[in-house]
C-alpha cells in the first residue's frame, strides 16, 4: 500500500488525539488534528472581540483568516495569520466557543478543503467529528472511539486540573453534554459513525487497549512489511 489514511471520530474527550499521536508514532506517518483547527480559529476570532456564538460576526470577517498547521517533532501546531495558538488551544472557553464556530457551512467548508490538502500525497490519521463520514469518505480506515460522558469527563477534569484551571467534575460533565448535543444536532456534518468505522467504546478499556485494537487493524490488512 503506497499512501494511506486513518480517520478517527468520536465524541470530546474519548482520547481520540492522543491514540492518534501515539499510532502515527508507531505507523512513521503524521497525525492532524483537525479540533484544533476549529479551537486556533475560536482563538483568533476572541483576541479580535468577535463572538464565536454569533454567526453573524464570525461569517464577515473570515476571509481575513488564514490558518496553517505546521509539525514539529514535539506535535502540531496550529497557526491564524502567522500567530500560534498551540498553547492556548485547550483553554476550557475555547472548547465551547470552537463547538460554536464549528456549526457554519462556510468555516467547515473552508477548513475541510486546508484538511484535505494537508492529508493529500502522504500516508496521514485524521482525528474529529466527520473524517470518515465528509473529509476523507475513502479512508482506508475508519474508527469511531467513545466512551460514556463520565468516564470523558473525568478524563478532561484531570487534564484541566493538571493545566491548574478551577473546575469541579459537575461543570466539564455539563460542558461534555453540551458539546455532544451541539455537536450531533447540527444541520451541516454532524458527529456521527460512519457505517464502516470500527467502534471503539473505551469506557472500560486502558489506552493501551485502544491502541492495540486499532493496531492490530491496521496491521493485520498493511502487513507487517509495511509497519
Ligand atoms: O476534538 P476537539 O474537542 O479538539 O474539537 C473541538 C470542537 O471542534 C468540537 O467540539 C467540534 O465541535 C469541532 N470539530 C468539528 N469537526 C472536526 C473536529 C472538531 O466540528 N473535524
Amino acid at each position: 500500500m503506497r499512501h494511506y489514511t486513518i480517520a478517527i471520530d468520536g465524541p470530546s474527550g474519548a482520547g481520540k488525539s492522543t491514540s492518534a499521536d501515539v499510532l502515527a508514532k508507531r505507523l512513521g506517518i503524521s497525525h492532524l488534528d483537525t479540533g484544533a483547527m476549529y479551537r486556533a480559529l475560536a482563538c483568533a476570532l476572541i483576541a479580535d472581540g468577535l463572538n464565536p456564538a454569533k454567526e453573524d460576526e464570525v461569517i464577515p470577517a473570515l476571509s481575513a483568516y488564514s490558518l496553517s498547521v505546521e509539525f514539529t517533532p514535539e506535535g502540531q501546531h496550529t497557526l491564524v495569520n502567522d500567530q500560534d495558538w498551540t498553547e492556548r488551544l485547550y483553554d476550557h472557553e475555547i472548547s465551547q466557543a470552537a463547538s460554536d464556530v464549528s456549526r457554519y457551512p462556510a468555516v467547515r467548508r473552508y477548513l475541510v478543503a486546508e484538511q484535505r490538502r494537508i492529508a493529500e500525497g502522504q500516508s496521514f490519521i485524521l482525528d474529529g467529528r466527520d473524517i470518515g463520514t465528509v473529509v476523507l469518505p475513502d479512508a482506508d480506515w475508519k474508527f469511531f472511539l467513545t466512551a460514556s460522558p463520565e468516564v470523558r469527563a473525568k478524563r478532561r477534569l484531570k487534564d484541566l486540573e493538571a493545566k491548574g484551571e478551577e473546575i469541579t467534575f459537575a461543570e466539564v460533565l455539563k460542558d461534555i453534554q453540551r458539546r455532544d448535543d451541539q455537536d450531533q444536532s447540527r444541520a451541516d456534518s454532524p458527529l456521527r459513525r460512519a457505517s464502516d468505522a470500527y467502534l471503539i467504546d473505551s469506557s472500560e478499556l486502558s489506552f493501551e487497549q485502544v491502541i492495540e485494537y486499532m493496531a492490530q487493524k491496521i496491521e493485520e490488512k498493511l502487513g507487517f512489511q509495511d509497519v
